[in-house]
């Protein structure tokens, strides 16, 4: 029975031995194997001779038997031998692969890990440490001031130093910049001393970077409260710092002021130089109006061509009256060159002062926008301080605007032409297109009135057109009648400057089955003022195309003598106001006659507007003026009237 064990044992060992020379073995360190072996060989021979010697059948039976005796006392001592090494060996194997498995995890995880001794003297240092620093450990584990090396802020030296020798920090965790060698990276470091304590790590924690994330948060912050053009401050951080300072007047006795800018004609600027020179513009005003202001004052841009400002500290309204015509006269001079392009810049800026004129954010701002209107209204390029009759009044052009965008819907206005008459021959050489907007006497308004209203509401487009369209077709019907001369069309300054004008033009023409030759184009001389070259050159396109250009209301807008020699324009037109006071005033009549010889030595025709008079007649017609245009000869009237005004009397 026993060496039917003995059988059994030799069968395991041969296993066992078949095992070392399979996979199992790849498990083993050498001298294991070697071991295991030599021990399942000796169980083999042992059980071998066990074996025999329960067979008796050979010679050597005794030997075997004696032999067999010890032998029989040291197996177990032999498998004892195996089986602990087998199972020492599986666990010291188990042990070591989860132990790299540990590190591997540790060295490979995504956070930078570093510890410390009591004396701040650093143990861990793993490989997201070593990316994010760019210290290899070996760098950073044999420096003994690492501390003073990877972070910039003493105060963090510091903290971290206590913490070290306090055998950690009580805090969960902490924000600290890292100095590395590529430069500082912001980590949020979460503390873990308590958690995993290891005899000799006083202080470790595991960190985050976080640079890249706290950055994209800045810049959305940043986007959130600023504008991305100009990188100043936008509405929402503008009543933000506007609340701030309203509690802070009211808490310390102070007073401020809230100011608004509005560049004159900026739309002028994009339509005729592109939106690139606009923006690029809008960035250099900025920068202008940064370097009129404290370090105190906000500047926020509000929307296009419109900028804020808001004066926390003034000690009375005249400081921010100052302001202003600091900021109006830096913006004007000089001349800005963007991309080449020389812009003169003139702005109009409205003021509302707190507490005073109220104390309420919204308030506040309904005043300076206010304030600015009547500043735009005043002529630009001025600034106007918030009154509280003004409400009415601007409520009054609000009203007029709204009705007038309502009678451009349902065409309710009109056009009426007034003649133009050669003082040479007395005969009609012309007409002028004139808007009418048919309301009851009492609330008659003149065209002088309504077009700056419809300019400011944005409606001079739809009504520009619509004036074209008009003057066009009447001008069609007439040329086969007696009524056939030239038709002068007004177009006001945004009208003129629009890049799209040609398209316009050339699109009414062709609608109206008609050619520009027919057509005289009046554009007053303050328009033209308002971008000299960029008026030249559109002029130019103008007359190529066939049209005739008249500058009109020529004495009301500062024009130079030297320019007036580059307008490529084919008439003059006499502002009306040097012609009513004619006969009484040398010094009007002295102008009239000096623009009449100017004219002529520019070989320009000469106009005259506003005759109500034949003494002004005469006066004219004896200074060689070409024709004139006025109540004397006939009011402008609508196209039927007009007609059968100038019919020729039946025989
Ligand atoms: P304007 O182009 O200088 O037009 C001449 C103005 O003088 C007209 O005023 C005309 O009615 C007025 N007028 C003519 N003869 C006499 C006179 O003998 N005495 C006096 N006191 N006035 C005379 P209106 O029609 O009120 O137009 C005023 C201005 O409005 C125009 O000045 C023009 O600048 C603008 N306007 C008129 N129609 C249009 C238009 O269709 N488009 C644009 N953009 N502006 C227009
Ligand atoms: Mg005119
Ligand atoms: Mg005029």
């Amino acid at each position: 029975m026993i060496s039917l064990l003995d059988l059994i044992g030799s069968l395991s060992a041969g296993v066992a031995l078949c095992l070392l020379f399979s996979k199992w073995r790849r498990q083993l360190a050498s001298a294991e194997k070697w071991i295991i072996f030599f021990v399942c060989l000796l169980t083999l021979i042992i059980n071998f001779i066990g074996f025999i010697s329960w067979l008796g059948t050979t010679a050597d039976s005794q030997i075997a038997e004696n032999w067999g005796d010890y032998l029989q006392i040291l197996q177990p001592a032999l498998w004892g031998m195996f089986f602990y090494v087998v199972v020492e060996s599986a666990q010291s194997k188990k042990l070591k692969s989860s132990e790299e498995k540990l590190r591997a995890v540790i060295e490979n995880l995504p956070l930078a890990l570093h510890a410390y001794d009591q004396d701040g003297r650093p143990l861990a240092w793993n490989k997201q440490a070593e990316t994010l620093s760019g210290y290899s450990k070996e760098e950073i584990l044999k420096n003994t001031s690492a501390l003073a090396l990877l972070y910039p802020d003493a105060k963090d030296q510091q903290s971290l130093l206590q913490e070290c020798q306090k055998g950690g920090a009580k805090y969960y965790h902490r924000l600290r910049k890292l100095r590395g060698k590529l430069g500082e990276r912001e980590v949020a470091w979460y503390n873990i001393s308590k958690q995993f304590p290891i005899p000799g790590w006083a202080n470790w924690c595991i960190g985050l970077d976080m640079t890249e994330q706290l950055n994209a948060q800045r810049k959305l912050e940043h986007l959130a409260t600023h504008d991305e053009l100009t990188g100043l401050a936008n509405r929402t951080l503008l009543r933000d710092r506007l609340q701030h300072a309203l509690d802070n007047c009211i808490r310390n006795d102070h007073m401020g002021a809230l100011m608004m800018l509005d560049l004159d004609h900026f739309k002028m600027v994009n339509d005729s130089h592109g939106h690139p020179v606009g923006d690029r513009l809008l960035v250099e005003v900025a920068k202008r109006l940064t370097s009129c202001l404290k370090s105190t004052d906000t500047l926020a841009r509000f929307s296009g061509d419109e900028f804020v400002i808001l004066l926390e500290e003034i000690s009375s309204i005249e400081d921010a009256t100052f302001v202003a015509e600091r900021i109006l006269n830096t913006l004007s001079h000089p001349a800005f060159v963007i991309y080449g392009n020389e812009i003169r810049v003139r702005a109009s800026a409205g003021i509302t002062c707190f507490p005073e004129d109220d104390i309420r954010t919204d308030e506040l701002m309904k005043n300076m926008d206010l304030a600015l209107y009547t500043a735009k209204e005043k002529g630009r390029n001025n600034f106007h301080l918030y009154s509280r009759n003004m409400h009415r009044r601007l409520r009054r052009r609000h009203e007029i605007s709204e009705k007038l965008r309502i009678a451009i819907d349902q065409q309710r206005l009109e056009l009426h032409y007034q003649p133009k008459v050669s003082l040479k021959t007395n005969k009609v050489v012309g007409f002028e297109a004139l808007l009418r907007w048919p309301l009851p006497q009492e609330n008659a308004l003149h065209p002088s009135e309504f077009v700056p209203i419809a300019e400011n509401a944005g409606l001079m487009p739809v009504l520009g057109s619509w004036v074209l369209g008009e003057a066009f077709k009447q001008t069609a019907l007439w040329q086969n009648s007696h009524m056939q001369a030239p038709v002068a069309i007004n177009l006001s300054a945004l009208q003129f400057f629009q890049a799209d004008l040609h398209y316009n033009l050339d699109r009414e023409l062709e609608m109206a089955g008609l050619n520009a030759e027919h057509i005289e184009l009046e554009i007053t001389e303050t328009a033209v003022m308002r971008n000299i070259d960029h008026a030249i050159s559109t002029m130019k396109v103008l007359r190529e195309k066939g049209f005739s250009i008249s500058l009109d209301d020529f004495g009301t807008g500062y024009s130079s003598l030297s320019w007036l020699k580059r307008f490529p324009i084919n008439t003059i037109k006499i502002d009306q106001s040097f012609i009513s006071e004619l006969q009484y005033n040398s010094q009007d009549a002295a102008i009239v006659r000096s623009i009449i010889q100017l004219g002529h030595c520019l070989d320009k025709n000469i106009v005259a507007e506003g005759v109500e008079n034949e003494k002004q007649k005469i006066f004219l017609a004896d200074e060689n003026c070409d024709a004139y245009q006025g109540f004397l000869y006939c009011k402008p009237l609508a196209a039927e009237t007009l007609s059968q005004t100038l019919a020729p009397p039946i025989h």
